[in-house]
């Protein structure tokens, strides 16, 4: 009853603090696992939209110094005939294509179309006359973000306030009012970007902005690219719709308030770039870019192209790419792993960042996910096994100790049981009783039997204690083992006899010497006799016979008693093993008997075995080599 409560507890045990735990544990990283390809996606995208940000400032930067340098280098031509300083303007700076010059009342005073004019010239009049003449309109591009900053910040700060209202409650009450309110203000930098953020991460500012951007009758553009990373998926609603609005203008308009600049039109689905600039006089010169110089100009900043997880690239206002590696290969170039837009003055354009190798995202994430799977599984199983490997241990631990609690009870038993037959004996004796001589003897042969047993016990006992420490020394001589077992029956026979048992020797014709410690020998054979006596229910009758069989000398010890099933006829010779038996479980024994007989019986070179006996119960067969071992 115990030992099952022990057992369950160690169960609960086991399964709470190694099978619950190694489970939560292996679930835990199979959630991992799952997303593992989501996540190494993610880390992707964001070290490349890292590189587009940066490459997209450079061009952005680019453009600036583009502008200033045509600033500088821009002549001021006086008089009638600008012609030969607009030449040598254009031969010496090679972003400048086509030159113009116009008069403080926006008339073309270069170009003319006379009838030396070339064809450059003809041209850029055909697309531009009207336009910078202010008789035709441009569209002109604007960060939507930028455009709606004010609106922005208003439609987030609510929620920042919120917050700041909860947690800066006391601080805020001590601000003065000089404090400053909004300290992003003072860098308009910072606040462009922080505005771009706001209007990129909220869904509902996005869709407000661009309603409001349709009713002022400003146009919101489509992109021309389909980015496919769509792992943030806040960002995925609006995806294709450009970030820049555009609102017709005309070129005096769009001039008003600055000194030079630069304007992207589009001139039969083609971008064109016009840089213009106001001189001291009024006048305005200026001059259509070259889409070359302009375009090379810009593709040196980019870093290399071709790495081996990512190809970047500009794409330009048709969705193809302005330069492409060749190890790309065959690719779709409007649909890039990621892309952003650059910049107002290159609408439509954008800096696009393609996988080298899409299926590697997946072979990564495939590999870590592998290495993950083989780590859970050796942790598990070094847990289980771990845990198992402890758990039988402290089971085997939990047994001896039993073990040795029974085997303290069951020895002090054993040992009481003789001392109280001497005892009584003794007693008797001591009162004269009884006065028959013949009884008086008998009594005294019942004592002696009982010391034996009393002896042989103790050996038991001490011979187990001394295992392990050092071997057993025998004094070994000469034995006859019928004189042996005739000794051993005289001694024996009073007291069997008194407890109802016939007993019946038959030694062997001829003597059978053997090699061997007479008094282990002994021991051994008071083992098996002992257990006769003890396992006997009804029947009670013992049997003892020496034979010398081919070169060997044999002591068998039979009873009537309950037998020894034949699956246990070799665990009993264990150490502490007892067979359950409900007559086992009644009569009172250590489990050492015949572990001890065995071991004796082996060190002089035999065998001891046990088979059942025709007709009920068992034989005990002790067998030695005949002259003793060698
Ligand atoms: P103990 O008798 O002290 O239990 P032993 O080592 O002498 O220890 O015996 C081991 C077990 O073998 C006994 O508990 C008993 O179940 C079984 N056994 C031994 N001798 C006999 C026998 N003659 N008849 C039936 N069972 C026996």
């Amino acid at each position: 009853m115990k030992s099952r409560k022990t057992a369950a507890r160690l169960g609960i045990l086991f399964v709470g603090a190694v099978v619950v735990p190694a489970g939560i544990l292996a679930m835990l990283a199979i959630r991992a696992i799952d997303r593992e390809e989501a996540y190494v996606e993610k880390q992707l995208q964001q070290t490349l939209s890292t590189e587009l940000a940066h490459v997209a400032s450079l061009i952005g930067a680019e453009l600036d110094k583009i502008r200033e340098e045509l600033d500088r280098s821009a002549p001021s031509p006086a008089g009638a005939d600008p012609g030969s300083l607009l030449d040598s303007w254009k031969d010496g700076v090679s972003l400048i294509r086509m030159p113009f010059l116009l008069n403080p009342d926006f008339e073309i005073l270069w170009p003319r179309l006379t009838a030396a004019a070339g064809q450059d010239q003809v041209e850029f009049l055909k697309s531009n006359q009207e336009f910078i003449t202010n008789k035709a309109e441009t569209p002109v591009y604007a960060n939507i973000a930028l455009a709606f900053q004010e609106q922005i910040a208003d439609l987030v700060q609510p929620k920042l306030d919120d917050q700041l209202k909860k947690t800066e409650v006391s601080s805020r009450r001590i601000e003065t009012e000089s404090s400053p309110q909004k300290p992003d203000l003072r860098k308009p930098a910072l606040q462009r970007q922080k505005t771009i953020k706001d209007f990129e991460e909220n869904p509902e500012v996005q869709q407000w902005v661009y309603q409001q951007a349709k009713e002022r009758g400003q146009q919101s553009e489509m992109r021309n690219v389909a980015p496919s990373a769509n792992v943030l998926p806040q960002k995925q609603a609006l995806r294709q719709e450009s970030i820049y609005i555009s609102e017709l203008k005309r070129f005096n308009d769009i001039i008003a308030g600055t000194s030079s600049g630069i304007i992207p039109r589009f001139s039969r689905d083609k971008l064109t770039f016009l840089f213009w600039k106001k001189g001291r006089d009024g006048r305005i010169v200026g001059g259509l870019l070259d889409q070359a110089a302009f375009r090379n100009r810009l593709l040196g900043l980019l870093p290399a192209l071709y790495s081996p997880v990512r190809i970047l690239t500009i794409l330009d206002e048709n969705g193809r790419p302005l330069a492409v590696p060749e190890e790309s290969g065959e690719r779709d170039w409007r649909r890039p792993f990621i892309s952003q837009e650059i910049s107002e003055i290159l609408p439509r354009w954008e800096v696009a960042a393609y996988l080298t190798d899409p299926r590697a995202v997946v072979s990564r994430a495939n590999l870590t996910a592998l290495i993950l799977w083989i780590l859970i599984v050796m942790l598990v199983v070094s847990i289980l096994t771990g845990g198992l490997f402890v758990l039988k241990t402290v089971r085997t631990e939990i047994d001896l100790a039993k073990k040795k609690t029974t085997f303290v009870t069951n020895v002090s038993h054993e040992l009481k049981t003789p001392l109280t037959s001497i005892r009584m004996f003794a007693e008797m004796l001591r009162q004269g009783r009884p006065p028959d001589a013949g009884k008086r003897a008998q009594y005294l042969d019942l004592m002696v039997s009982e010391t034996e047993r009393l002896t042989r016990l103790i050996n038991n006992v001490l011979d187990f204690s001394r295992r392990g420490m050092d071997e057993k020394t025998y004094a070994i001589k000469a034995v006859n083992l019928n004189r042996l077992a005739e000794e051993l029956v005289k001694d024996q026979r009073p007291r069997l006899e008194h407890n109802g048992f016939a007993v019946v020797f038959r030694p062997a014709a001829s003597p059978l010497i053997v090699k061997a410690d007479e008094d282990a020998l002994k021991q051994s054979v008071l083992n098996l006799l002992s257990n006769a006596e003890k396992y006997s229910d009804r029947a009670k009758e013992i049997d003892i016979e020496t034979a010398g069989e081919g070169g060997r000398a044999i002591l068998r010890v039979k009873d009537r008693g309950i037998g020894v099933p034949p699956s246990q006829s070799e665990k009993i010779f264990e150490e502490f093993y007892r067979a359950d038996d409900s007559l086992t479980a009644r009569t009172r024994g250590t489990g050492l008997g015949l572990s001890i007989a065995r071991r004796i019986v082996r060190d002089h070179g035999g065998e001891i075995g046990c088979r059942p006996r025709d007709g009920g119960g068992s034989v005990f067969e002790i067998i030695l080599p005949l002259g003793g071992p060698s």
